[in-house]
């Protein structure tokens, strides 16, 4: 765990980003600002979504609940997902085709997932040691990573109980 982050993960899924839809996303738009670009309506409310999701969203969960932007087409949501991800607001769960809002925007982290088998919750684990050491192998093969999301199977706290 980084020096400068101290604050306590006994659980392995506890968010370091504020817990609160409003505080989160008047954070969201300082780092999207930070880095030069646009919090547009369309992304917020993308945002928005994912935060008040209880568990990961499907795009087209997200298009059906985008009320009031009724000029949203499939593409618009893509294109807001995508933003999102590049600014590592977001992440995608392949193996469910799903999205979820990041809890650890900010440290520098791999987006390390523990999907349950049984009960399909997917929780972010606080990951800065794998973030470290992934960097360290990826450079050690020559390889430049740009992002990674690592999704790690098997039973939560709950289910295995
Ligand atoms: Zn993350
Ligand atoms: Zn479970
Ligand atoms: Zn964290």
């Amino acid at each position: 765990m980084a020096q400068s982050h101290t604050h306590d993960h006994a659980s392995a899924n506890t968010p370091c980003a504020p817990q609160d839809v409003d505080a989160f996303l008047a954070e969201a738009e300082a780092l999207v600002v930070r880095k030069g670009q646009r919090m547009t309506r369309i992304r917020r409310k993308v945002l928005r979504l994912l935060l008040e999701n209880e568990g990961p969203a499907k795009a087209y969960d997200l298009l059906a609940n985008l009320d009031g932007e009724g000029a949203a087409k499939p593409p618009t949501i893509y294109r807001a997902l995508d933003f999102l991800q590049e600014t590592g607001l977001v992440h995608k769960i392949e193996s469910l085709n799903a999205y979820v809002a990041c809890g650890h925007t900010s440290h520098n982290h791999s987006a390390v997932f523990l999907i349950c088998d049984i009960c399909q919750n997917a929780e972010e684990l606080h990951a800065v040691a794998t973030s470290q050491a992934l960097k360290k192998e990826t450079e050690a093969a020559g390889f430049q990573m740009t992002r990674a999301v690592i999704e790690v199977r098997g039973r939560c706290r709950r289910c295995h109980a």
